[in-house]
């Protein structure tokens, strides 16, 4: 006997979404284009693959995500390569390529797809993930903050999610960002030597990302570090007051987190994220804030900018456990037909239903009753139809409500407006 071919497996951190998944990240799809569609965003497809300097210029070289996690390569003619970690930059890269900003006014996009970060995976966390964003080009006016996360809210509603916290904070500008940076560069002077290697490092290249530290034992340092909150100039706080005054017109619950920095170099004013207890240790499921230099930094016009990043993966963790929102995918009707005389009459009023947009099947030959009834029932199918020769003579089919185990007989004519009544009577 031939040796068996080991299989092959999926790559580590990588993982394959089956139908009996797939359905809910539909349903969940669905309900962000609408969300979005209301405030008047439009969907931009942006390439899986960018020039690496993109990442590296927007992000920051020294983040973790472009100094660790990218999938960098260099390309048969050389060029340096990345999968996207994260879409924000392509969007302005693709704004400012197209020349969007000459059109003037606000533009307002969203995306869905996947980002790559070779971070160690656990749950909630994987190398292939997927994130629906979405950014506010062309304005820097606080009343898009707000109304940015008066969406997300609304969001979060539509696929039943009720518990999480909104965490907000300001990282100012590049008028006091500088002067902050300084003040904790000389305060982590004082206390790096007890910290971790990146925190010395970062200590002096880029001390703001210290904040982002995730090592447990630095952590009661850096609580007591200064707070870049307290640090901002005055258009920064008039800025920043105006958003939590709008948040607050518009019902949106906040908490101050004056840590959050966020582990991305490009965020101006304000940052947020939010973070649900049912993820466990990763518990942010979106993330995002105000870019109002990140244009420039890749080589465009001055063009302020806000947006989120929500991690698919981690919302969907948090749309099972609330269980509100169901995915969608029932079978509506199984025709079932006995007999080659009937194989022709079912085939006729599948195509109908079908092309009335009903979920239909039907066996594909001949077959008893009983078998294509248990087919129907491990389907999940709600209706069957049965044609059999008694059927096809009196042209009165058998219509089947499966849950109910009730059958009555319906004019031929009438059974695709007799199931649209009582499926539409039902979850349709
Ligand atoms: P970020 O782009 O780092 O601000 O991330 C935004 C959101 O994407 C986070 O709040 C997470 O929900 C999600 N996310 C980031 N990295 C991963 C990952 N490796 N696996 C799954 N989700 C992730």
């Amino acid at each position: 006997m031939a040796n068996r071919v080991e299989p092959i497996r999926s790559v580590k951190g990588t993982r394959d979404l089956l139908p009996r998944e797939t359905a809910l990240w539909q349903r969940v799809e669905d309900e962000a284009r609408r969300v979005f569609a209301a405030y008047n965003f439009r969907e931009i497809r942006t390439p899986i693959l960018e020039q690496t300097a993109l990442f590296a210029r927007s992000v920051g070289a020294d983040t973790d995500i472009v100094s660790k996690e990218m999938y960098t390569f260099q390309d048969r003619d050389d060029e340096s390569l990345t999968l996207r970690p994260e879409a924000t930059a392509s969007v302005v890269r693709a704004y400012i390529e197209h020349a969007m900003y000459n059109e003037g006014g606000i533009h307002k996009l969203y995306y869905i797809g996947p980002m790559f970060r070779r971070e160690r995976p656990q749950k909630g966390r994987y190398r292939q993930f997927f994130q629906i964003g979405a950014e506010v080009l062309g304005s820097d006016h606080p009343k898009i903050d707000a109304e940015f996360l008066e969406m997300l809210a609304l969001l979060l509603t539509r696929v039943g999610i009720t518990e999480y916290q909104l965490l907000l904070n300001s990282v100012g500008c590049s008028k006091c960002r500088p002067q902050f940076v300084e003040t904790l560069r000389q305060a982590l002077e004082q206390v790096k030597d007890k910290m971790c290697g990146d925190c010395q490092r970062r200590s002096v290249t880029n001390p703001l990302r210290v904040l982002d530290c995730k090592v447990e034992a630095d952590q009661p340092i850096i609580e007591k570090l200064p707070q870049i909150i307290e640090h901002l100039c005055a258009e920064c706080r008039v800025h920043f007051d105006h958003v939590t005054k709008e948040l607050g017109d518009r019902g949106v619950a906040y908490q101050i987190s004056p840590r959050l920095v966020r582990g991305l170099d490009y965020y101006t004013r304000t940052t947020f994220e939010m973070t649900s207890n049912v993820l466990g240790a990763q518990n942010a499921f979106l993330g995002g804030g105000r870019y109002d230099g990140l244009s420039e930094m890749i080589g465009g016009p001055p063009t302020p900018g806000f947006g989120v990043a929500i991690g698919e993966d981690r919302l969907l963790l948090m749309v099972e456990h609330a269980g509100v929102l169901k995915a969608d995918d029932g079978l509506d009707v199984f025709v079932a037909w006995l007999g080659d005389a009937a194989e022709q009459p079912a085939a006729q009023l599948a195509r109908s239903l079908r092309q009335e947009g009903w979920r239909v099947e039907s066996n594909y030959e001949a077959a008893k009753l009983k078998k294509s009834l248990g087919q129907a029932s491990k389907l999940g199918a709600r209706f069957a139809v049965i044609i059999g020769e008694g059927e096809l003579a009196s042209g009165r089919y058998q219509v089947k409500d499966m849950a109910a185990a009730q059958q009555v007989e319906v004019e031929r004519n009438q059974i695709a407006p007799f199931l649209k009544e009582k499926l539409q009577k039902g979850s349709h």
